[in-house]
C-alpha cells in the first residue's frame, strides 16, 4: 500500500431532467387539460470526509465521479425521478480544492462532513404548471438544467492517527520500519527540513493507520524552531501517542526520566497533547542488561497505573502485542 495524500479527481452532476408537454387523454374529450409533469432533479456529487477511510488511494484509480440525471416529467402529471446523489469518501482531514489549486473550496475536518462538489442541475416544469387562466392549454414546457462539472484537487493533511515520541535514537524510524508495510510517499514540506517519518500500518483487520514519527518534538520544537503551523497541526490531529523508551543499557539514557521530560516536553509544546492517550513502549529488550532496565521502569509505570509493553523494534520481539494496544485505542475513540 502506498499513501497517497494527493489526487485529482472529476465530478459530474446530473443534468434535470426536461418537463413535458402533455394533455390529458378522455373519452369523449378531444383534449382534455395539460398534466405534463416536471422533471427531476439532477443527482449531487458530494464528498464526505469518512473515518473507515484512510487514504486517497482508491481515488488514484476511480477518479470520476457522476451523478445520474433527473427523469424527464411524464404525463398524467407524473414527475420525474431524481437522479440520486453519489458520494466520494474521503479521510477526514482532506482539502478539497479547484483543479488549479488556487482556491480552497473546502476544509473536511469532521467526521460525516460534507461538501457538495457539484450541485445537480434543476428540473424543468412540465405544461401543467404552466396553466393559468388565460391560457389552460399552455404547450410550453422547461428543459432541466445543465449538471455541473469540474475538476478538483484533494490533499490529505491529515497524515497519521498515530504519533511516535521519543528522544532521538530510541528506534523510532526502526520501529516505522518495522510494522509498517511499505514506505509511504512523503509530502514535501518546505517550512522545516524535519520531514515526518511515515508508515502505514495493514495488518489485515479492518482498519488501517498511519504512524507517524514526531521529528524534533525534543529538540526544542515546543519554542515553535523550525516547525510550521501546518506540521504542528500534524501532531494535534494524532489520535494516540506511542511513547517510544530505550532501555539499551550502554546509551546513558535512564528510562524513567525519559519518560518524565519527554512528557513535560509534550506539556510545554502543547497542553492538550497530555490528554492524548499514550502507550509505552520500552524498545531494544533484545539487548544484554535491557531486562533488568525493564524491570525497574515497568514497576514505575505500575505505579502509575500504566501499561507498559517490551518490545525490539530489531528482531521484531513484541510488535503484534504493541500494535493490539494501539488497534483497541484507535478503536475506542473512533467509536466512542
Ligand atoms: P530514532 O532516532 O528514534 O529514529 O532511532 P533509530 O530507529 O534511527 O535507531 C537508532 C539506533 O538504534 C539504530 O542504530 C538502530 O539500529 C538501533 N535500534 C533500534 N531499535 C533497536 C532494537 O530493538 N534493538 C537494538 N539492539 N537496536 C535497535
Ligand atoms: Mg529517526
Amino acid at each position: 500500500m502506498r499513501f497517497i495524500d494527493e489526487v485529482k479527481i472529476f465530478v459530474k452532476s446530473g443534468d434535470g431532467g426536461h418537463g413535458c408537454v402533455s394533455f390529458r387523454k378522455e373519452k369523449f374529450v378531444p383534449r382534455g387539460g395539460p398534466d405534463g409533469g416536471n422533471g427531476g432533479h439532477g443527482g449531487d456529487v458530494i464528498i464526505v470526509a469518512d473515518s473507515q477511510s484512510m487514504n486517497l488511494y482508491d481515488l488514484q484509480y476511480k477518479k470520476h465521479f457522476r451523478a445520474k440525471r433527473g427523469v424527464n416529467g411524464g404525463s398524467s402529471d407524473r414527475h420525474g425521478k431524481n437522479g440520486q446523489n453519489i458520494y466520494v469518501h474521503v479521510p477526514p482531514g482532506t482539502v478539497i480544492y479547484d483543479a488549479d489549486k488556487e482556491n480552497i473550496l473546502a476544509d473536511l475536518d469532521e467526521q460525516g462532513q460534507e461538501f457538495t462538489a457539484a450541485k445537480g442541475g434543476g428540473g424543468g416544469r412540465g405544461n401543467a404548471y404552466y396553466v393559468s387562466s388565460t391560457n389552460r392549454a399552455p404547450r410550453q414546457a422547461q428543459d432541466g438544467k445543465p449538471g455541473d462539472e469540474k475538476w478538483l484537487v484533494l490533499e490529505l493533511k491529515l497524515i497519521a492517527d498515530v504519533g511516535l515520541m521519543g528522544f532521538p535514537s530510541v528506534g523510532k524510524s526502526t520501529l516505522i520500519a518495522a510494522i509498517s508495510k511499505a514506505s509511504p510517499k512523503i509530502a514535501a514540506y518546505p517550512f522545516t527540513t524535519l520531514s515526518p517519518n511515515l508508515g502505514a500500518v495493514d495488518r489485515n483487520s479492518q482498519r488501517k493507520f498511519i504512524v507517524a514519527d514526531i521529528p524534533g518534538l525534543i529538540e526544542g520544537a515546543h519554542l515553535g524552531v523550525g516547525l510550521g503551523h501546518k506540521f504542528l497541526r500534524h501532531i494535534e490531529r494524532t489520535k494516540v501517542l506511542v511513547h517510544l523508551i530505550d532501555l539499551d543499557p550502554q546509551s546513558g539514557r535512564d528510562p524513567i526520566e525519559d519518560y518524565e521530560a519527554m512528557n513535560r516536553e509534550l506539556a510545554k509544546y502543547d497542553e492538550k497533547l497530555t490528554d492524548r492517550p499514550q502507550i509505552i513502549a520500552a524498545n531494544k529488550i533484545d539487548l544484554p542488561g535491557a531486562g533488568e532496565n525493564f524491570e525497574a521502569f515497568a514497576g514505575y509505570c505500575r505505579n502509575l497505573g500504566r501499561e507498559v509493553t517490551s518490545i525490539s523494534a530489531k528482531d521484531g520481539v513484541g510488535l503484534d502485542e504493541l500494535l493490539d494496544r494501539v488497534e483497541k485505542q484507535l478503536a475506542k475513540i473512533t467509536d466512542e
